[in-house]
């Protein structure tokens, strides 16, 4: 066999989307055909359709990324967790104690206390995640909340943006610990410097692209 100079992507990536709890909130699974890993992207309320999804196609989730700590992102890991005990947990540093805060996680303020516990690993600004043969970047964009980021991937053009950037709309900036003035900059000078065909599939509502959100988005223009 030759031998390749770059990465290979192994099958198709296939991105199965499950909008879950009161509050719609996307959740992903990523996975390539004839590949039994998966990544599993944020776990939020009522999270059995993904945790039936993965089982009845024999999928290994090999890590669960969370976008950020929200109640709303977060609600379901501890039952997620514990059926994929293997799969690694990781979130943005800025964000670690929340798994343990009910208050700065926000689920105090719906008479909740989610405190599914620390992560396995952290995620940092720039880090890359090899997964099914493609390299992944993590993209932190704070504002909505401190430790938000996103995950992208160049090779197959998408970018899971949690709830910094949305179709038409950003992520909300009216909560203690978010900076309306940090989102706007990181979202044009993270996410709208990715190429415009990148596919953005965000944490509530429908899917979109970088170049509709840079000429449409009335909250955020390009620079
Ligand atoms: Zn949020
Ligand atoms: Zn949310």
């Amino acid at each position: 066999m030759r031998g390749m100079t770059h990465p290979t992507t192994t099958g198709t990536l296939r991105i199965q989307s499950f909008t879950l709890g009161p509050f719609a909130t996307n959740c992903y699974i990523i996975f390539a055909e004839g590949d039994p890993e998966c990544w599993i992207i944020d776990a939020s309320f009522e999270p059995e359709p993904m945790i039936d999804f993965i089982r009845t196609n024999t999928l290994r989730p090999s890590r669960i990324l969370l976008t950020h700590a929200h109640a709303d992102h977060i609600a379901g890991l501890t039952e997620v967790k514990d059926a994929f005990p293997e799969a690694r947990v990781a979130i943005h540093p800025d964000e670690v104690s929340w798994l343990s805060d009910p208050v700065a996680n926000l689920s105090a303020a719906q008479g909740l206390s989610i405190t599914p516990g620390p992560p396995d690993e952290t995620l940092d600004d720039n880090q890359q995640l090899t997964f099914a043969g493609r390299t992944w970047r993590v993209i932190h964009v704070p504002g909505h909340s401190p430790g938000s980021v996103c995950f992208y991937s160049e090779a197959d053009g998408v970018a899971i943006s949690g709830d910094a950037l949305f179709a038409g709309s950003i992520g909300r900036t009216d909560f203690p610990t978010s900076d309306h003035d940090t989102l706007i900059t990181a979202i044009q000078r993270r996410l709208y410097t990715l190429p415009d065909n990148t596919a953005v599939l965000p944490g509530h509502g429908p899917p979109t692209t970088i170049e509709r959100e840079k000429t449409s988005n009335p909250f955020v223009r390009a620079q």
